[in-house]
């Protein structure tokens, strides 16, 4: 976890991949759920689709925040660029550490159709 979250500081999302069944591993742990392997944090592509979105009323997220599902993993962040719509594609375009330790997500609507 503290290795993830090393990299997202650092505005680089990975995430852990089973170095023997290959699958990936979310929430991030270091070891394999399935066949308890150590997994490898390994860089993904952050295309994915928006499959909920609101309007957040909360003071540490700004305007709409949705759950975005990447390659089968879901990720709660922020949402840029509209109109909006569920099931479209969005693209993670930053990530980080807010001040209270945790990490945050931004996405924005892409105009990939594939
Ligand atoms: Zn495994």
């Amino acid at each position: 976890m503290q290795d993830f979250l090393g990299y997202v500081k650092k505005g680089d999302f990975r995430i852990y991949v089973c170095a023997s069944c290959k699958k990936k591993i979310w929430p991030p742990f270091k070891y394999c759920p399935k066949c308890l392997s150590e997994a490898r944090l390994l860089k993904i592509d952050g295309n994915g689709v928006l499959l909920e979105f609101t309007f957040s009323h909360l003071k540490n997220i700004v305007g709409v925040f949705g759950i975005v599902e990447i390659r089968g993993i879901r990720l709660v962040g922020s949402i840029f660029g509209g109109p909006l719509r569920q099931g479209m594609r969005v693209k993670m375009i930053k990530c980080g550490i807010n001040s209270n330790g945790s990490p945050f997500y931004h996405f924005e609507k892409t105009n990939n159709k594939t």
